[in-house]
């Protein structure tokens, strides 16, 4: 009640009356203007816009920083192969493991996981076992179906496409466990951090049921808009800028994600908007997002610190407002 009532001060009458400083040095909004100004100013990765026409110029040079940005690396060439670390805990022997090696190199394709439980090697609960171990980041072992309000926090394309599901929000500590079934995506965990303004958990579940999840989620209803090939930065700012006017967003957050482009309006109902990458770039391969720019603080992980044998359930269904 009292950060809704404290927010509605800041909004409605601190500040009408004094009115932040537009980060836009080339801003010719006086402040006496901005104070006459019926429209609040807009909260981007703290910092303020005066208005929607400084906001457009921001996102352009911010878009352009993104797109600009070195592609993040998810590799997991550093790390303990998954097949050598089965073995070491012995969920196989030598001579499973050579021969899920052989078919794997025979085939061209397929993971090594995949792989040995095709050949009837390794359990689904043993392959993600060692994946937790490969990336130090704890399995989940799900009692009931993830948290349905929380899995509208991330954009249903981006669910897809980089196989990652929301499954459990804590409110009282704005942390949202994230399920992977594969590498732990790093970059785009600080991504969706950056974007949610929440701190994120990894946590691993087999293939299979992430399927299952993303075939779920299909119904899930959201505001999220999405733009294909476009132009480039200034168009892409120039649709978020009117989408701030239509929607009366007083907050916008911006972050590369995967293929995507993504912008949280932070309106009374979210919306999300997610550009693809520029029509004339997209070759470039510095345009895969899914990168924390500079603007992005460098977050420090404390991970593997307590098992998520069990999500707590607790203000589960609260979700970012
Ligand atoms: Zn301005």
């Amino acid at each position: 009640m009292l950060p809704a009532l404290r927010e509605l001060w800041t909004n409605l009458v601190r500040h009408r009356i004094f009115p932040p400083s537009c980060a836009r040095l080339d801003c010719r909004s006086t402040p006496l203007a901005r104070i006459w100004h019926r429209r609040p100013p807009i909260r981007m990765q703290n910092t303020w816009l005066c208005s929607p026409q400084c906001l457009e110029l921001q996102l352009v040079s911010i878009f352009d920083r993104i797109a600009l940005a070195a592609p993040p690396s998810v590799s997991s060439r550093h790390r303990v192969p998954l097949g050598l670390l089965m073995l070491a805990h012995g969920y196989l022997n030598e001579i499973q493991l050579q021969s899920a090696l052989a078919a794997q190199h025979q085939a061209g394709r397929g993971k090594i996981g995949e792989w040995l439980q095709s050949l009837g090697f390794a359990t689904d609960r043993q392959v993600v076992a060692a994946l937790g171990m490969q990336w130090a980041c704890p399995p989940l072992l799900l009692r009931e179906f993830p948290d349905r309000q929380c899995t509208f926090l991330l954009p249903q394309p981006l669910q897809k496409v980089l196989r990652l599901m929301p499954v459990r929000w804590l409110a009282a500590t704005r942390t949202l466990y994230v399920a992977h079934s594969e590498k732990v995506n790093y970059p785009v965990l600080s991504a969706i951090e950056q974007v949610l303004d929440c701190r994120t958990v990894p946590c691993l579940v087999s293939d299979r049921l992430m399927d299952r999840l993303l075939e779920q989620t299909g119904t899930a209803s959201h505001h999220v808009r999405l733009f294909d090939r476009m132009s480039g930065s200034a168009e892409m700012s120039r649709i978020a800028a009117s989408y701030v006017v239509r929607t009366g967003a007083t907050e916008v957050r911006v972050a590369g994600c995967g293929p995507y482009l993504w912008v949280r309006l932070q309106d009374p109902d979210a919306t999300d908007l997610l550009f693809t990458a520029p029509r004339s770039a997209e070759k470039d391969p510095r345009l895969t997002f899914g990168t924390v720019t500079s603007l992005q603080q460098p977050l420090a992980r404390v991970f593997a610190e307590h098992a998520v044998r069990s999500l707590p359930t607790t203000q589960a269904s609260s979700h970012i407002g």
